[in-house]
């Protein structure tokens, strides 16, 4: 899998691959998000990145800020999933085929059969569906988590990272995930743990605290036109109030989004990082998205997206990946938000 072809991420991907060149690599990560939104699509492209021969690197102001080749020995084996340095765990439950003690390596083949045919963005129902099981609940085992901690202690065939994907990591029964908190206690070498979740709630907390979150935004496709116009309204008024700065009308715009629930001060984050893409992306590469740029109000749409560039985006996509961490994780939201805005402002005043 490679970023480009991934829809929507761009931005996530550019911080995804600025990490790896940075050599800043955490060696557990969880990639929290809607599966339909690219999570796994964006572990594994992430960890293509990581291995591939011959990173490309593109001009400034590019969408893409770099990709894996594509066509190296080790992406090649990638592209089929069958790198003998990937692994892949993922909830399972018995079958008309597997009628005991199912674990992920009796699944293998089934699953990189899914994870073609869903370009890597299936959902779980759709998981259950191809194992023909729709009514039942697929589980990650202690068996499972034993095979992880078998794998992660063997050397690397290749002699790169040894790599682990769990897919729908909270599915883990307490058993799976007691064994596999022991492995985060104590990181080996080169190995590269990746959980992908949709649900951080039913984690256990002392594996949410030992992994660093990549938040993976949720493209929206819940969001109805009503709520994006109401969305957009909130947005134009905000980013003016970031270019004045004027303290009164500001502490009453966060007064009011603090009032809106943890959901939907979720949703409104996850709109920003949506709306400043879109800006970004006309900007920096003269796309327009068709129905990405409708704030409604002609004269910001007009003045506004040229503020955001290269030198500002990545902080703003930052900044508010940060706060919804903090909103997620019960922080006050009315200093969240405050604390939010100065930090926008400053961004948005960048020269
Ligand atoms: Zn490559």
């Amino acid at each position: 899998m490679q970023f480009k072809d991934i829809e929507g991420q761009h931005l996530l991907a550019n911080r995804l691959t600025e990490i790896i060149d940075s050599g800043r690599i955490s060696h557990a990560q969880m990639f929290l998000g809607p599966t339909a939104s690219g999570s796994l699509a964006l572990a594994i492209a992430y960890a293509q990145y990581l291995g591939c021969e011959n990173r490309q690197h593109y001009p400034e102001g590019s969408v893409l800020r770099a990709d894996s080749c594509g066509v190296c020995p080790h992406c090649r084996k990638y592209a089929e999933l069958v790198h003998p340095d990937l692994h892949l765990v993922f909830p399972t439950t018995t079958t008309a085929t597997v009628t005991s003690k199912p674990c992920a390596d009796d699944f293998q083949e089934e699953f990189r059969a899914f994870m073609q045919e869903s370009r890597q963005v299936g959902t779980e129902d759709d998981w259950y569906e191809r194992l023909g099981v729709e009514n039942k609940q697929g589980m990650i085992r202690e068996k499972d988590a034993d095979n992880i901690i078998r794998t992660l202690g063997l050397k690397s065939y290749e002699g790169g990272y040894k790599v682990l994907v769990v897919w729908l990591a909270e599915r883990m029964n307490l058993a799976a995930a007691n064994t596999l908190l022991k492995t985060l206690e104590e990181p080996e070498g080169k190995t590269l743990l990746m959980l992908v979740v949709e649900s951080r709630d039913r984690l256990l907390s002392t594996i949410v605290s030992r992994v660093q979150q990549v938040v993976v935004p949720d493209l929206g496709g819940g969001m109805s036109a009503e709520r994006r116009s109401e969305f957009a309204k909130m947005f134009v008024s905000w980013m003016r109030l970031l270019f004045k700065l004027n303290m009164q009308p500001l502490s009453d715009w966060v007064d009011k989004t603090a009032g809106m629930g943890r959901e939907m001060q979720k949703l409104f984050l996850q709109y920003s990082q949506e709306a400043l893409r879109a800006c970004f992306l006309r900007t920096a590469a003269g796309i327009t998205l068709p129905g990405e740029l409708e704030f409604g109000d002609p004269k910001f749409d007009q003045a506004f997206p040229a503020r955001i560039e290269p030198r500002n985006i990545e902080q703003m996509n930052e900044a508010l990946n940060e706060t919804l961490y903090a909103i997620e994780r019960n922080a006050n939201a009315k200093i969240a938000f405050m604390q939010l805005s100065f930090k926008m402002s400053r961004y948005l005043k960048i020269k």
